[in-house]
C-alpha cells in the first residue's frame, strides 16, 4: 500500500523547501519527494493520502539522550552551581529503587511524541536495554562502561562487557558508550577503542563536558583528581602518574578512540585545535546546551563549530539535566547561543535544522538511511504545526521556537505517533 503524507510545507536538508508539498512511502521507505501535484500523480489512485496542517520535516534524531533517566525529571527541572553540584542531586537519587525498562519506556514515548525518530540511547542498567527496540525507534543503544580500573579491568572487564553487550537487543543497533576520561582507566579507554572497533560497533563518549576534565587528563589535578585519590581511585593512570600533559580530545586520539565511528557529546571545553583533530578524525560531536546550562556549564562553541565545519549534532541528553527530550528546543537554544557567539551568517536556520536531522544522522553512522526526505531513504519523518505562511518562515519559527510535540511521527513507515488523531488531519483515497 502507498500512503501519501500531505503538507503546507516540506521540509528536508540540503534541499528546496516545498509549498503544499507531499511524501510517498510504500514498504517503510520514501518513494517520492516533491509538490503534492507530482508525488499524487505518480502514486496513481488507490494511495491512501493524510493531508497535515504544518511542516512535514525528517524525523529529528537525538544524538544524545539517556532515556532510561525519565522520571529522574525533578533534578532536570532544577538549576545546578556546576557539575559537582549537579552530579550530588543526581546521586541521591540514582540508588533509589525504580522501574528503569518503565522510565525507559516513558522516555522513548516522549522522543516520539517530540518527532524523533533516531536515537543515541546511553544505557547503564540492562533493564533499560530494549526501550528502544520495543518504542519501534531507530538508532543505537550504547551499553555504558564506566568504574573500571586497569587492575579490574584486566582480571574480568572485557568478558564482563561482551556479556552485556551479548544481553542487548541486537535491533536497532547496540554500541559501546565508554563513559568518560575520567570514569575510566586509560588502558581500559584504549582497550574499548579496540574492542569495538573488532565488534563492528559505534562508540559514544562524554567528552569536554566541564572544564576539570582538561586538569585531570593534562596533570592529573583538580577537585575531582582530589577527590578521587580521597575516595581510593588514586590508582588511575592518569592520577598516579600525574596526567599525560595534553588536553583531552588528544588524549582520546592518543588512545586511538576518535575515529569515524565514534561520536563525542557536549564538547564545550574545545580549542581551535582541538576541533581542527575531530575534522581530521572525522568525529562528530552532539551539542546539549540546555543540559549544560542546567548543570551551570558553559554553552558549547557552536559558532565556531559552524565557521570551522565541524561535524555536529543536536542531543537533549536525560530529563535528569534537561527540562524536556524535545530536540527543537536545543536547537533554538543553539540559534541564540550563536547568535550571540557572533554567528551572523543567514544560514544558520538551514545549518541548525540540518544538524538535528542529517547531522544527528551522520554522527550515529546512518546518514545513508535517514536524517533526510529522499527516494529510497526509509521513511522517517515528522509533521509539526507552525503557523508562518512561508516556507522560509516556517524554517525559521522550527528552528527559534520549534513545538514540544509533533502532530506525527512516522519510524520506517509505521505512525508511532498521532496527536488527536482525526482532529487535525483528512484520510481519503485518490
Ligand atoms: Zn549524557
Amino acid at each position: 500500500m502507498v500512503v501519501v503524507h500531505r503538507a503546507r510545507f516540506v521540509l528536508s536538508p540540503g534541499a528546496a523547501a516545498v509549498t503544499d508539498g507531499a511524501v510517498a512511502v510504500a514498504g517503510g521507505r520514501i518513494l517520492s519527494v516533491g509538490s503534492a501535484d507530482e508525488v499524487l500523480a505518480s502514486v496513481g489512485p488507490g494511495a491512501v493520502v493524510h493531508e497535515w496542517d504544518g511542516a512535514l520535516t525528517p524525523g529529528l534524531v537525538n544524538a544524545h539522550t539517556h532515556l532510561q533517566y525519565s522520571d529522574m525529571a525533578a533534578v532536570g527541572l532544577a538549576a545546578h552551581a556546576g557539575f559537582e553540584a549537579w552530579m550530588s542531586a543526581f546521586m541521591e537519587l540514582y540508588p533509589v529503587p525504580r522501574d528503569w525498562g518503565a522510565s525507559a519506556a516513558a522516555g522513548a514515548a516522549l522522543a516520539l511524541r517530540s518527532g524523533t525518530t533516531t536515537v543515541a540511547e546511553i544505557v547503564t542498567d540492562a533493564a533499560a536495554g530494549s526501550a528502544v527496540h520495543d518504542a519501534g525507534l531507530h538508532g543505537i543503544a550504547f551499553w555504558e562502561v564506566l568504574g573500571w580500573t586497569e587492575r579490574a579491568w584486566d582480571e574480568r572487564g572485557e568478558r564482563t562487557v561482551r556479556a552485556q553487550l551479548a544481553a542487548l537487543p541486537a535491533t536497532p543497533a547496540i554500541g559501546l558508550s565508554p563513559h568518560a576520561i575520567y570514569s575510566l582507566d586509560t588502558a581500559v579507554i584504549r582497550d574499548l577503542a579496540r574492542l569495538s572497533a573488532e565488534l563492528g560497533v559505534r562508540q559514544h563518549i562524554h567528552a569536554a563536558e566541564s572544564a576539570w576534565e582538561d586538569a585531570y587528563v593534562r596533570s592529573g589535578t583538580g577537585d575531582l583528581a582530589e577527590r578521587w585519590r580521597a575516595n581510593g581511585r588514586g590508582e588511575f593512570a592518569l592520577l598516579r602518574d600525574g596526567g599525560v600533559g595534553t588536553g583531552v580530545i588528544r588524549y582520546l586520539d592518543d588512545l586511538g578512540a576518535l575515529n569515524p565511528s565514534t561520536h563525542l557529546a557536549h564538547g564545550i571545553y574545545v580549542d581551535a585545535a582541538d576541533r581542527a583533530l575531530l575534522r581530521a578524525r572525522g568525529v562528530s560531536v552532539a551539542l546539549c546546551p540546555r543540559s549544560n546550562a542546567v548543570i551551570g556549564l558553559d554553552a558549547p562553541p557552536v559558532a565556531a563549530y559552524l565557521r570551522e565545519g565541524n561535524a555536529i549534532a543536536v542531543g537533549t541528553d536525560s530529563l535528569s539535566s534537561s527540562p524536556s527530550l524535545s530536540p527543537w528546543h536545543d536547537v533554538a537554544a543553539l540559534h541564540d547561543i550563536a547568535r550571540a557567539q557572533g554567528y551572523a551568517a543567514d544560514d544558520l536556520h538551514a545549518r541548525l535544522f540540518a544538524a538535528a536531522t542529517i547531522g544527528g544522522a551522520h554522527a550515529l553512522g546512518m546518514d545513508a538511511d535517514t536524517g533526510a526526505l529522499r527516494p529510497g531513504a526509509r521513511a522517517d519523518l515528522a509533521v509539526f504545526p507552525v503557523s508562518a505562511s512561508t516556507a522560509r518562515d516556517a524554517l525559521a519559527e522550527l528552528v527559534e521556537a520549534g513545538p514540544d510535540e509533533a502532530s506525527l511521527t512516522v519510524v520506517g513507515g509505521r505512525e508511532r505517533w498521532t496527536r488527536t488523531p482525526g482532529h487535525d488531519r483528512s484520510s481519503a483515497g485518490v
